[in-house]
């Protein structure tokens, strides 16, 4: 089925071709009819199934059909879990926008950085807000835009939202918006937070189910390798030089580990940079250009990373710690296979962590053989007492822990 089937403006369908988007994807091919009648969406969409083309096509089109009024108020509001993943969606908006008559204004606004710029950046109103909560609710402290224009709400993510104790924030945001309005709802999972939510939000939606079908399902290539824990670099550094990885995102569980990882890399002539909550918003964005210029071969990463980033053809992804859940596994190994690609994710898993792997496994349904890589045969038995073995041990994040991570971009 061809895009020009969904009832879309010639001005859009330009921006596909742009886009060299030839086909919708199952997502899209359902969202976009409906969404262009009005209809409130709930959307069970994992990241990299088009979600986000299929709630910006249909908005621009409707906010380009009617003139905006002045002073200009925002009539579209897109809310995203993170910063990286709010400058993402804003930037696809800005590329499908780009050949409407009528130009229509995207603001983005996150938290982590100076918020006078993007005060100025309102200032003569604007379109669509792609934002994050926090800074959200900042800036209409600061009565730097209105709400009450808003005729349509993006959920995006909601797990994530609620995952990061968010849900305060939103109820505020809520409580501001008009109650007449078009409600577009995503999220990859759905526990019964984001059920009540879905539920209290939309009024009878189009409930559209992804199941990863064989022709959709991301081809990524899942491998373990049994490694002890202290000879990790050493094999990652291995794997990148022999397997001729040219770029591979590095999951790990702490920032200090990001540092430390990434630094021995850089010792070897690695190009490698850490990526996690504590840099600066300026570094940040530096390293993951970096890292999608293919300036960098290695990012080692805390999960801030896992969900959202959008790095087209990232080859592979390795888990160096493994993820606390069943759920961040799938978001992590989720950043390769994108779009029809293939990708790679490896599991490094030692003595310490082969319990909690097999967890992953059962709930992922897999059963993988554990590769030994020679030289790096494991030679520990017993779960290793010290630290650093991946994200399984320590106490889960109290909700508290989890605002604060949040705050801090994590
Ligand atoms: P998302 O699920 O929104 O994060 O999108 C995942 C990736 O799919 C992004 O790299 C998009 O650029 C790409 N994409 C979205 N729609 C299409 C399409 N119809 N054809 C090909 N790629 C697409």
């Amino acid at each position: 089925m061809p895009f020009s089937s969904l009832g879309l403006s010639p001005a859009l369908l330009r921006a596909l071709s742009a886009r060299a988007y030839t086909a919708p994807t199952p997502i899209q091919a359902a969202a976009i009819p409906a969404a262009l009648q009005g209809r409130d969406v709930l959307g069970s969409a994992q990241t990299g199934s088009g979600k986000t083309v299929a709630f910006a096509l249909p908005l621009l089109q409707q906010l380009a059909q009617v003139a905006a009024e002045k002073p200009r108020r925002a009539r579209a509001l897109v809310l995203v879990p993170t910063r990286e993943l709010a400058a993402q969606v804003g930037e696809e908006f800005r590329n499908l926008a780009q050949h409407l008559d009528a130009p229509l204004k995207v603001s983005v606004v996150f938290g982590g950085v100076s918020i006078n710029p993007q005060m100025m950046g309102l200032r003569g109103g604007t379109d669509i807000v792609v934002a994050t909560p926090g800074r959200l609710l900042d800036l209409l402290d600061h009565n730097a835009l209105t709400l009450a224009g808003v005729q349509a709400l993006v959920l995006d993510e909601a797990d994530r939202l609620l995952d990061l104790g968010f849900a305060e924030e939103l109820a505020r945001i809520l409580s501001l918006l008009p109650a007449q309005r078009q409600n577009l709802f995503f999220s990859a999972t759905f526990p019964p937070a984001v059920q009540a939510l879905a539920h209290t939000l939309l009024q009878d939606p189009l409930r559209i189910d992804v199941l990863p079908t064989p022709q959709d399902r991301p081809d990524i290539l899942q491998r373990a390798i049994a490694v002890d824990a202290a000879r990790r670099t050493q094999l990652l550094r291995q794997l990148i030089s022999q397997e001729k990885w040219s770029r591979v995102l590095v999951f790990v569980a702490t920032k200090h580990a990001a540092e430390i990882v990434a630094d021995k890399l850089r010792k070897v002539d690695i190009d490698a940079e850490p990526f996690h909550g504590e840099l600066s918003q300026g570094k940040r964005t530096q390293v993951l250009a970096d890292f999608k210029a293919e300036r960098l071969t290695a990012v080692v990463a805390t999960d801030v990373a896992a969900r959202g980033l959008d790095i087209t053809q990232l080859p592979v992804v390795v888990n160096y710690d493994l993820p606390r859940s069943t759920s961040d596994y799938t978001h992590r190994i989720g950043r390769t296979g994108r779009a029809g690609e293939s990708g790679l994710a490896v599991s490094f898993v030692n003595a310490g962590t082969e319990a909690h792997f097999r967890l992953i496994e059962k709930r992922q349904g897999l059963q993988l053989p554990r590769e030994v890589i020679p030289g790096f045969e494991p030679a520990e038995t017993a779960p290793p007492a010290a630290a650093g073995t991946g994200g399984v041990k320590g106490k889960r994040p109290s909700k508290k822990d989890k605002q604060r991570a949040a705050a801090r971009g994590d």
